[in-house]
């Protein structure tokens, strides 16, 4: 699950970790009443920063300075409401509804860091490069030699040897006015914000730019940007991370399958497809492309669903107007095939479907799953097998285009 930038900031203030004194604003005059406070509270200039789940946004068009409290609802009224489009959005871009008014700290020195759950060793890794600001994917493809992979043991935690590492090699201790203060600085910053991707079950955490702001005694390393991800199957555990959910940032066919239970992801094609497994539900994507079609989306109803949730299976798939055919592919083992064949005919009925519909079942009772249909006087075309079935619904559906 993704947050917005206020609240990973939010999350990181609470954590002890710095990061500038900001106010989030669904309005434009909420956007002048933030700036108003940070101003009473000696904010000099402002940062107008649009709140949407993707990166990029300064190149954009999403992020700007305001020098002085006037210019900060110009920028707020162009900003909220805009069509903002970046590398990560995709061409059509996300509708900003959100904005973080922030105090400005220009940043002297703009760094890279991340924290990843590094699979391949199993622990969380940390990326840094004295290279911030800019685009990670490119200079790890350019330069890797930039970039710094540190990763930490799980039973030891966070240690002062990898702040060591990461000071050097970012440069932060070559400050000899003050390189221990500096270093603990770091040092502090690293250890809270370790501390709290465990205890919060993220999955990555980016902070680009991390920044050096202020001058002299005041220098500080600070988060100016925040982006963190959280372990899905953690939420239970974290209600108060669950609450930080936008559903205007979420996939709605997504949202409606997660309440149900189901394992569903939209995808640009036009064949509908209902499977149980994942294994299956890969299996079925893939035979479909091998015959020249695309897959609308990937589900899986799991072993154990009742006719209710195929229903609701069902209607997610009819919901999406790019569907064109309809592809059941089902294995029955612990899931029982006339249970799919109730849902699929309850299912047809409520929505009053007019799409081709391909219906491949096999295993735990299969005579009567096929009956049911058969008798249903619904127009469903059976298949003998996975590769017929295909076949069938690749066909239906250039019929039907
Ligand atoms: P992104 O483009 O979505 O990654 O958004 P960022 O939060 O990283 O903002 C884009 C850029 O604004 C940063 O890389 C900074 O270089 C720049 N910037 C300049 N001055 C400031 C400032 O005072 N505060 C913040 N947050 N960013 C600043
Ligand atoms: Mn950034």
């Amino acid at each position: 699950m993704k947050i917005h930038e206020y609240q990973a900031k939010e999350l990181f203030r609470n954590a002890g970790v710095a990061v500038p004194n900001g106010i989030p604003a669904f309005t434009v005059d909420e956007a002048v009443e933030a700036a108003k406070k940070l101003q009473a509270g000696g904010a000099k200039g402002f940062v107008v920063k649009a709140q949407i789940h993707a990166g990029g946004r300064g190149k954009g068009g999403g992020v700007k300075i305001a020098k002085t409290l006037e210019e900060v609802k110009p920028l707020a009224e162009k900003i909220l409401g805009m069509n903002l489009v970046t590398h990560q959005t995709g061409p059509e871009g996300k509708l900003v509804q959100r904005l973080f008014i922030e105090e400005a700290t220009p940043p002297k020195t703009e760094m890279y860091l991340s924290l990843i759950l590094d699979r391949d060793r199993s622990c969380v890794s940390i990326l840094a490069s004295a290279e911030g600001g800019m685009d990670i994917e490119e200079l790890a493809e350019k330069s890797p030699e930039k970039i710094l992979t540190l990763p930490v043991d799980p039973g030891l935690g966070w240690q002062a040897f990898h702040s060591r590492k990461l000071a050097s090699f970012l440069g932060l201790t070559l400050d000899m006015k003050s390189p221990s203060r500096m270093f603990q600085q770091l040092h502090n910053f690293m250890d809270r914000l370790y501390a709290m991707f465990v205890e919060k079950d993220c999955s990555i955490l980016e902070i680009n730019p991390l920044a050096l702001v202020g001058e002299g005694a005041d220098e500080k390393l600070m988060a100016l940007d925040g982006k963190i991800n959280f372990d899905s199957n953690a939420l239970a555990r974290h209600p108060d991370i669950q609450k930080l959910q936008d559903p205007s940032e979420e996939d709605p066919a997504e949202l409606e399958a997660a309440k149900w239970d189901l394992n569903f992801i939209s995808l640009d094609g036009n064949i509908g497809c209902m499977v149980n497994g994942a294994g299956l539900a890969m299996s079925t994507m893939d035979i479909i492309q091998h015959y020249g079609g695309e897959p609308a989306n990937f589900l899986d109803v799991g072993g154990g669903a009742t006719a209710e949730k195929v229903t609701e299976a069902f209607k997610l798939i009819t919901k999406d107007p790019k569907v064109k055919a309809i592809f059941v592919n089902i294995f029955g083992g612990i899931m029982k095939c006339d249970t799919i064949a109730e849902g699929v005919i309850a299912a047809t009925k409520q929505v009053g479907l007019t799409l081709p519909l391909v219906v491949r079942l096999e295993g735990t009772n299969v005579e009567k799953g096929r009956e049911m249909l058969a008798n249903s006087g619904l127009k469903i075309t059976p298949a003998t097998s996975m590769d017929d079935g295909a076949k069938k619904v690749v066909a239906a559906m250039k019929e039907g285009n």
